[in-house]
């Protein structure tokens, strides 16, 4: 779980003596360079409903083409964006490709809704639902295409104002998912007032629940606990067969992670939905 641990520390870039450091100005100006010259690009995870077997969903997570330093991940720059104050137009750039992706989706022959992340600092903008639905409605796309994750640390964090805009978003029509659920500490009385549709249990419990029955008993009961507040359950970080038949058979209603695709670029996530269409249609149960 470095990658976790990196996030929580935004690698190198946030809170640390070298804030001002070189290494750190000069990544800000590349990724400003990015943002003006759309060197930001979404890969696409699908979601796999366990009770079809089939996708109709994928989450959108937002990569960095740097030209000289390779394809980057959200680790090594969104800390830096948060703190630069820059999440504002890294969001419309993430939400215009994965809202222009979701057209072309809509027009083919496998409609997919898409999950966008949102991050805490986006959530106090109070301008934001009004933005994202004039950005749906421009593009003569319906509410439901779109859902958005919000992590329960952040949830917990600005409980009144994040609840307020939450709940604007939902009015629109907007799915809204709790996601990296178990590592926030959220209180069940909070859940239960939350205006959210999905929980996403984060990969923490799903990773090991093949080889550790305590960890499987933490993730089934939370799929009772997400269906008994009538929420839909998503488990994320599956990489194994075995956890990926214990999920379904315990009636999880949704599972992501490498056992079943990475992440992956529009064109590549296409040809994989047109190979699995092809196979016979294995439900997984
Ligand atoms: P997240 O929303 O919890 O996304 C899931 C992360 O887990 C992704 O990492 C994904 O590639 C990874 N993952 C998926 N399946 C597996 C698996 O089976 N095993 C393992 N070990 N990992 C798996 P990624 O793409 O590096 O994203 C990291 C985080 O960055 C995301 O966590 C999300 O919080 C944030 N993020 C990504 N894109 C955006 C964005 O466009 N905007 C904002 N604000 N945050 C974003
Ligand atoms: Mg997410
Ligand atoms: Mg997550
Ligand atoms: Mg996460």
């Amino acid at each position: 779980y470095q990658a976790k641990q990196a996030r929580r520390g935004h690698q190198i870039y946030s809170g640390d003596s070298d804030d001002t450091g070189p290494m750190r100005l000069r990544v800000l100006q590349e990724l400003h360079t990015a943002l003006d010259q759309g060197q930001l690009t979404m890969h696409y995870q699908p979601k796999l409903d366990l009770s079809t077997g089939e996708v109709h969903h994928v989450e959108a997570l937002v990569r960095w083409a740097h030209p000289e330093r390779g394809l980057l991940y959200p680790d090594f720059f969104l800390g830096l964006a948060e703190d630069a104050g820059m999440m504002r137009r890294l969001n419309q750039v993430v939400l215009t490709e994965a809202l222009d992706q979701a057209v072309l989706w809509r027009q083919s022959d496998h409609p997919l809704t898409i999950a966008v992340n949102l991050s805490a600092s986006s959530l106090v903008d109070a301008e934001l639902p009004h933005e994202i639905a004039s950005m749906l409605a421009v593009r003569g796309l319906p509410p439901e295409v779109l859902e958005i994750e919000v992590t329960e640390e952040f949830l917990m964090a600005d409980r009144d104002r994040t609840r307020h805009i939450l709940a604007r978003l939902r009015d629109l029509g907007i799915r809204i998912a709790v996601d990296d659920f178990g590592t926030g500490y959220s209180s069940l009385a909070y859940l239960r007032e939350l205006p959210v549709d999905d929980l996403k249990l984060d990969r923490s419990f799903v990773f090991p629940m093949a080889e550790d029955p305590r960890a499987a008993a933490l993730v089934f009961s939370t799929i009772e606990l997400a269906h008994s507040l009538g929420l839909t359950m998503i488990a994320e970080g599956v990489e194994d067969e075995i956890s990926l038949k214990a999920l379904t058979d315990n009636g999880c209603d949704q599972a992501q992670g490498y056992f079943i695709s990475r992440p992956l670029a529009a064109p590549a996530l296409d040809a994989w939905l047109a190979a699995r269409s092809l196979e016979p249609q294995q439900s997984s149960t």
